[in-house]
């Protein structure tokens, strides 16, 4: 029996958008089943882009080539929808002390940081508004990715195309068949899990992660501005403040406590009014050595999951390599690879 479609998709959060829409531009046939569940990740992601691990003031992992894949690829995406969710946008960081001014001093006068970040706040006059006792340092080329608008526009037109159907797989559901999997009266030799922390896989940790949507009246900031949590601007002085990192009761949805933490952290940006205008929460599929997870399950199924806190960023470089992998055979990097927590290193002499 010839199969219904070439490639089966569990999950419509980031992972299962980009890896659909990666499919379907190399001519493939792609069948998407999704059921909103609470807490997913890509529904309440602030969407900040950000190549620089502000702690430490080093790049990202290969923080500068996902960045100009990522970038290209939502334009692309933008382009192919009509929509708008791919914003440019700098990041302002404030220093919270002398030590981390000096330490972006130094950083600057390496090679590729040097590309990357900057002294000052660009030309964003509110940011003046702002404390900075140690001043500032900027990153350039960042950007606020609109997860949720992107996975709404991808969501309506593949609803209608009939290549997208709500429904919640259960793993029994799948049925081995001949040279594939069959699922809900639909075929295809492969079917991907794309299900953030809902599907459980070895080196895969669940974070929560909280954060509260403010308006700052008065504040009218055109960057990203950071000292302790994030504050992204969306538009008319409201700002999605955030996150909260949890590795305990991670179900647990909102607490009063992380709402306590968010507004004490603005407060130390911000001494002028602010207004609650909501409260999120939700669980990021994180991998315990913060690398991507991608790879087969078995010879009909695999996973693309890990993507952490940095999914915008990392998303669009995974989706190609595990369509890469699984169409034409091309190794998986080592450092995604599934195997590193699935395959036993090999016994000492
Ligand atoms: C508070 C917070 C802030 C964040 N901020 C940022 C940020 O600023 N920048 C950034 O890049 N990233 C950010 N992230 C991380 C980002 O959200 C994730 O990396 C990314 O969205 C994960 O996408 P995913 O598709 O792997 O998982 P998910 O978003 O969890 O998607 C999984 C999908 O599969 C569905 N599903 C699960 N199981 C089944 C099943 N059995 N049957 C059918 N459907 C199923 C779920 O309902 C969901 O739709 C943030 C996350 C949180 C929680």
């Amino acid at each position: 029996m010839p199969f219904t479609h070439d490639v089966i998709i569990i999950g419509q959060g980031l992972a299962g958008t980009l890896l659909s829409e990666t499919f379907a531009d190399r001519g493939l046939r792609v069948m998407v089943f999704d059921a909103p569940r609470a807490r997913r990740s890509s529904a309440v992601a602030t969407g900040i882009i950000n190549p620089i691990v502000l702690r430490r003031t080093v790049p990202t992992w290969r923080g500068s080539e996902m960045l100009a894949i990522a970038g290209a690829y939502y334009r692309e995406l933008e382009l192919d929808y009509d929509a708008s969710f791919w914003r440019p946008m700098p990041l302002v960081e404030l220093f919270p002390t002398a030590q981390e001014a000096g330490l972006w001093h130094a950083r600057m006068k390496e090679e590729e940081l040097a590309r990357m970040i900057a002294l000052g706040s660009g030309d964003d006059p509110a940011v003046a508004q702002l404390p900075q006792p140690y001043g500032c340092g900027m990153v350039k080329r960042c950007a606020w990715l609109d997860i949720p608008a992107l996975l709404l526009a991808h969501r309506e037109r593949w609803m209608r195309s009939g290549a997208l159907e709500e429904r919640a797989v259960e793993q029994s559901d799948v049925r081995a068949i001949d040279g594939g999997v069959e699922l809900a009266d639909r075929t295809a030799p492969v079917l991907v899990w794309c299900a953030g922390p809902f599907h459980s896989v070895k080196g895969l940790v669940p974070v929560r992660g909280e954060g509260l949507t403010v308006r700052l009246p008065g504040l009218a900031l055109r960057s990203i501005v950071h000292r302790g949590l994030f504050l992204l601007p969306i538009g008319d002085e409201v700002y999605r403040a955030g996150a909260t990192f949890n590795w305990d009761d991670v179900w647990s949805g909102r607490t009063e406590k992380a709402r306590h933490q968010l507004l004490d952290k603005l407060s130390r940006i911000w001494s002028g009014e602010v207004e609650v205008l909501d409260h999120w929460a939700g669980v990021r599929p994180a991998a315990v050595d913060r690398r991507p997870i991608l790879g087969r399950i078995d010879a009909h199924q695999a996973v693309f999951t890990g993507l952490g806190s940095r999914g915008g960023l990392l998303a669009p470089w995974c989706a190609a390599h595990l369509a890469d992998h699984l169409l034409t055979g091309t190794p998986l990097d080592p450092e995604v690879d599934l195997k590193r927590f699935t395959e036993q290193p090999p016994p000492s002499l």
